[in-house]
């Protein structure tokens, strides 16, 4: 099945909002296997509308519209949607209440344009808006499918996930099955030269790579007559990227590399503490954040002055005169002298320059030191961002928490091998 989508608004031509609903659409439609070709932006206009909608059922059997679906006279979508599939609109009165309620709650009058949002093309499949008053829309004539959506994203993006994407389910042909690895320590680039390009090309299994906040998402989706099938069509494409990969998979269908290492460490009945300067607690924030933590999670402090961190933490004053607080020695001791105070099996430690100042000519901004204590010795990690965006220093600390939480998932996993 190829997919389509047209956003309906002069805002968005205008460029006064961003196409958000787009671009969730998109994503949806690729996690279930649909192929889109093509995105449209039109403005209220009817003409252009309709010759938009023609242009897309030429070329596409599913077409998503959002947006224009609201009471006022430039809201058009619904009504052009109607006129391309020859369909007459009639008052549903079970939207028509659930309206009028929600209108009555909030102490408005009901007046006939909004009555115009009960107005539905004869047949269409009505999907409850429980954000707004504007339902969502489903018409199916002769292979083709349209469906409508309300373009305020906070209505737009719950409709699509809890309603469209089981009526698409339902509406496929047998069954859809998906897995996603995740990977940290890749690029996208250096991941799709990595991989043979025929997984890219495949339409089932398909491959679809997503780079996030400095992580690379791979989602193989299958599609087949069972489950069992699907499984079986991906369990080749999921060894490949083992294969070639494996190092920097930290793990399938989980939701990030926080929840990974504690389940990790859970597992091994260990315990983690952490001395952070560069990332000033965030690395105990993404760590605590996981349900459970506290069974692994021993302590969390914040040394960000080198006084605290020789008083709390136990840095030798003679460490951080000699070598500074950014500094192999110093990542060293802080990692050491953390998971001594809190008794736990291992330390970690951050210690950079996240700038925008700062930083000396043998440590520029952006240069990090990391401390692992514990699984039988000290590491020191150094790592070195160029990162020259606005928001470099905020990214810095983000990527380096999430390079603490991959390098102590490794050695967990060297350590089972040793
Ligand atoms: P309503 O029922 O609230 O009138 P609607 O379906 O008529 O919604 P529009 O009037 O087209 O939608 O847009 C309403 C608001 O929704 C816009 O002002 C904008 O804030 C947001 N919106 C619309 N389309 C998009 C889009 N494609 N991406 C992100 N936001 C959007």
């Amino acid at each position: 099945m190829t997919g389509e989508i047209i956003s309906v608004g002069t805002e968005l031509l205008l460029g006064q909002i961003v196409n958000t609903d787009a671009a969730y659409a998109a994503r949806g439609l690729a996690d279930l296997g649909i192929s889109v070709y093509y995105q449209v932006v039109v403005g209220d206009n009817r003409e252009r509308l309709s010759t938009a909608l023609e242009a897309a059922f030429s070329r596409s059997d599913l077409v998503i519209l959002t947006g224009g679906l609201g009471p006022t006279g430039d809201d058009l979508t619904k009504e052009v949607t109607a006129e391309y599939f020859g369909l007459p609109l009639a008052e549903d009165p079970a939207i028509a209440g659930a309206i009028a309620a929600r209108l009555a709650r909030a102490g408005i009058l009901c007046t006939a344009e909004s009555a115009k949002q009960a107005m539905v093309p004869q047949g269409a499949r009505v999907f409850p808006n429980q954000n707004g008053t504007a339902p969502g829309l489903a018409i199916r004539q002769d292979g083709r499918t349209a469906i409508l959506l309300p373009g305020p994203p906070r209505e737009m993006e719950p409709m699509f996930s809890s309603q469209i994407v089981p009526y698409l389910r339902s509406e496929l042909d047998g069954t859809i099955r998906s897995h996603c690895i995740r990977l940290f320590g890749i690029g996208e680039a250096q991941l799709e030269q990595d991989l043979p390009a025929a997984l890219f090309a495949a339409s089932n299994p398909t491959l679809a790579p997503y780079a996030k906040n400095g992580e690379v998402e791979l989602r193989v989706t299958a599609r087949g007559q069972s489950p069992e099938q699907c499984e079986e069509a991906m369990r080749p494409v999921i060894g490949t990227i083992y294969e070639i990969l494996g190092a920097y998979v930290y793990g399938v269908d989980v939701p990030n590399l926080q929840t990974v290492l504690v389940h990790e460490l859970e597992e091994r009945s260990m315990t983690i503490a952490t001395a952070e300067s560069l990332t000033g607690g965030l690395v105990s924030e993404r760590i605590t954040q996981v349900p459970g933590a506290s069974a692994v999670f021993a302590l969390g402090v914040c040394t960000y002055s080198d006084s605290m961190k020789a008083k709390v933490l136990g840095v030798a004053p003679t460490t951080l005169d000699a070598f500074g607080a950014v500094s192999r020695q110093t990542a060293g001791e802080m990692a050491h002298h953390v998971r001594e105070l809190a008794g736990a099996d291992i330390g970690v430690s951050t210690t950079g320059f996240a700038g925008p100042a700062g930083g000396t000519p043998e440590a520029p901004v952006g240069t990090v030191f990391v401390g692992i204590a514990g699984l039988g010795q000290t590491r020191i990690i150094r790592l070195g961002f160029d990162i020259r965006d606005v928001d470099a220093r905020s990214q810095i600390r983000h990527l380096t928490a999430l390079n603490v939480m991959a390098a102590v998932l490794r050695l967990l996993k060297k350590g089972d091998k040793a």
